[in-house]
């Protein structure tokens, strides 16, 4: 290229950096008059202000004088919290079961499903998700062009697990895929991979890396509501679980491992799996292993509710019923244990269906945990740890990379709710419910007056 040529084209590029420059305005929202709950600390900090700048939360103090232009909101003396954090949730895994899933319904019925469900996650304050499996990146892309609300997504892609294994959404008398070709329809539609043996999981973990997932989720043991294993399955061997922390190694990620059984859980986090889904044999020797791992855990709480009989995957199916009476049995310290060990728990809805009865789980689930381990706690587990927890995707991968996420800080994403009442008292104001089944049905939280992701709001009903 010709001297005067390039110079020409670079001038171009300064002048049109200028003028970018020039047209981008900071944007600014001032909340005045709020308590602070951060995500980590006890008490909550009474009388501040938080200043976000974009989409970021850029000073936290007693007095600030609102920048021209800004957005002011009174927050009235209510309580500002970051938005909730989903660890283990399911989109797109929206029918009324693994077989309604699998059976009646195609790709189109469950992608705009997902959408109601999306839209309905961050209505009831959920700013991030973690996808445990059963969808790709197209869901997140779509909210991240501003074309949907929904919350940020870091998805998993399809989960993976042996033949006959919680992955495997096949019927009774469907040939393995191996052998015609034949796949599941959530085979078809990516919702999980079937993978035996260290080749076709790295395989699995490599096309799932492609098309977008921030992490890895394997199946390493069984599950009470799939149709073919105890949930005392051992499901995947040391070399295999190996096979796809290495893959994830590869991208700097990481992977998340369903794993109910104590063996399961030791072995997943001997060999590198950093969390541990539901986790139910969780006692002493699993607390030292996490700890000296640096491994987390997220568990669904609605396991330990009385109404869990009333679960229609569990009360129509004999077979899951007597699973889960099995399970409820051998899960039975596990209150205790957490109680005591104090692990880094991380909240998980685990709700396959639609904002309804999701909503009804969830709400059930978010008062459950309060009881069993106090408001505290819990809410670090909504929040902070669950914020750390999405981190593990590292550098390269994380899709949210500028900002912590579930804490009130300077420098973190200003995703954050502002609600009527205290949380670390009163569990309630963020929708904890001790009903499950006959909860009444809810649009919104009434007490969740304000509801902002990426700096936008999404609710404001303060008067
Ligand atoms: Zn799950």
């Amino acid at each position: 290229m010709k001297p005067i040529k390039l110079l020409f084209l670079i001038s171009c590029f300064l002048l049109h950096g200028f003028f970018n420059a020039q047209e981008k305005v900071d944007r600014y929202t001032l909340i005045q008059n709020v308590n602070i709950f951060d995500g980590v600390t006890s008490q909550l900090n009474t009388n501040q202000q938080v200043l976000i700048k974009n989409n970021l939360i850029d000073q936290i103090s007693a007095n600030i004088s609102a920048p021209r232009g800004a957005t002011v909101i009174d927050g009235q003396g209510m309580t500002l919290m970051p938005g909730l954090i989903e660890g283990h949730g399911h989109l797109q895994m929206n029918g009324s079961s693994i077989s309604d899933i699998e059976n009646n319904r195609n790709w189109e019925e469950l992608a705009v499903r997902s959408v109601v469900n999306a839209e309905n996650a961050l209505m009831s304050g959920f700013t991030s998700w973690r996808d445990a499996g059963g969808m790709g990146a197209g869901l997140k892309k779509t909210i991240d062009a501003g074309l949907l609300a929904g919350p940020r997504i870091y998805p998993s892609g399809g989960f993976i697990g042996p033949t006959g294994s919680h992955a495997d959404f096949r019927n009774f008398n469907t040939p393995n895929e191996t052998m015609n070709g034949v796949l599941s329809n959530g085979g078809r539609l990516g919702m999980t991979l079937t993978a035996d043996g260290v080749d076709a999981i790295k395989a699995a973990a490599r096309q799932n890396f492609m098309q977008g997932a921030s992490q890895i989720k394997i199946m390493s043991s069984g599950g009470v509501v799939s149709q073919f294993d105890p949930w005392q399955l051992d499901a995947y061997s040391e070399e295999e679980i190996r096979a796809a922390v290495e893959i994830a190694d590869a991208y700097g990620s990481y992977v998340l491992s369903h794993a109910y059984s104590k063996k399961s859980i030791m072995r997943c986090l001997k060999n590198g799996v950093k969390t541990i889904e539901h986790c139910f044999m969780f006692d002493g020797d699993v607390a030292r292993l996490m700890e000296e791992k640096g491994a987390y855990m997220t568990t669904n709480m609605q396991a330990f509710s009385p109404a869990l009989s009333q679960v229609s995957a569990i009360s129509a199916s004999p077979a899951s019923a007597r699973k889960a009476n099995s399970a409820q049995k051998a899960f039975e310290n596990y209150l205790d244990n957490v109680r005591q060990y104090r692990p880094k728990l991380g909240f998980q809805g685990d709700c396959v269906g639609m904002p309804e009865a999701c909503n009804k789980q969830n709400d059930h689930q978010i008062y459950l945990g309060a009881e069993f381990f106090g408001n505290h706690y819990w809410l670090k587990a909504l929040t902070s740890v669950n914020g750390e927890i999405l981190k593990l995707s590292g550098e390269v991968l994380d899709p949210y990379p500028e900002g912590k996420l579930g804490v009130i800080e300077v420098g973190a994403y200003a995703d954050i709710l502002i609600v009527d009442g205290n949380p670390l008292e009163d569990i309630t104001v963020i929708g904890g419910n001790e009903k499950w089944f006959d909860a009444p049905v809810r649009d919104g939280i009434e007490t969740m007056k304000v509801i902002m992701k990426d700096g936008v709001i999404y609710k404001n009903t303060l008067d």
